[in-house]
């Protein structure tokens, strides 16, 4: 992995296969990619996952977050080992919430999580940020409820979302960009274009396990 890359976590990444690099990818949504990180399989190795949690929980140690909100999947357990983190390094409660999603990907909270945001310094966690649309939705959730963001911490930002359009930092482990090409919309993918074999098929995967 690049020097863009924490080198803890290159060492960490390093020690199973997390990521696949030089690769033809099919992500979930249909889209073709070079590089894949394998959040499950970090998430399926809990020492792996409270490291990486303790290097993301550093780069927020001085924000005075008192609450991390993210979505649920594997952003959740991400979510939960930063705030365990935060707590240990303020030497404060800090607690964890995750948000409901709607079908058209807005985010709420109950009413229980809702009064734990509001007027709290909230730091959105999220596994892979590629586009941004999850996070600006979270972020205006939070809002909405009355939290006051102060950062979105993220494994791997791969792009093309930056901090430009942001009014909070976003600070991620892993910033290597990674193009994703989708096949109906934007450039064609030049792993197909050079016929290199499809590594791994996550949209098949998907589809199959809706079925
Ligand atoms: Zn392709």
């Amino acid at each position: 992995m690049s020097n863009q890359t924490h080198k803890g976590v290159r060492e960490v990444l390093a020690t199973e296969n997390f990521v696949t690099e030089d690769s033809h990818i099919i992500l979930p949504n249909g889209s073709h990619t070079r590089i894949y990180l394998d959040k499950s399989a970090v998430v399926a190795n809990p020492l792996v996952l409270d490291t990486l949690g303790g290097f993301l929980g550093h780069l927020f140690a001085h924000d005075s977050v008192r609450i991390v909100v993210s979505t649920t999947g594997c952003a959740e357990a991400f979510g939960k080992v930063v705030a365990r983190w935060l707590s240990i390094i303020e030497l404060v409660d800090v607690r964890y919430v995750s948000a409901i999603e709607a079908d058209d990907g807005t985010f709420s909270f109950t009413a229980e999580d809702a009064a734990r945001i509001t007027g709290r310094r909230v730091l959105i966690v999220e596994d892979i940020i590629t586009f941004g649309n999850a996070v600006q939705n979270l972020l205006t959730a939070v809002e909405k409820v009355g939290g006051h963001v102060i950062g979105i911490g993220a494994v791997w930002n791969r792009g093309p979302m930056g901090a430009e359009g942001l009014e909070v930092p976003l600070r991620s482990l892993i910033n290597i960009p990674a193009e994703v090409y989708h096949p109906e919309d934007g450039p064609p993918c030049p792993m197909c274009a050079e016929g290199i074999p499809i590594a791994k098929d996550l949209w098949a995967a998907k589809t199959t396990a809706e079925a």
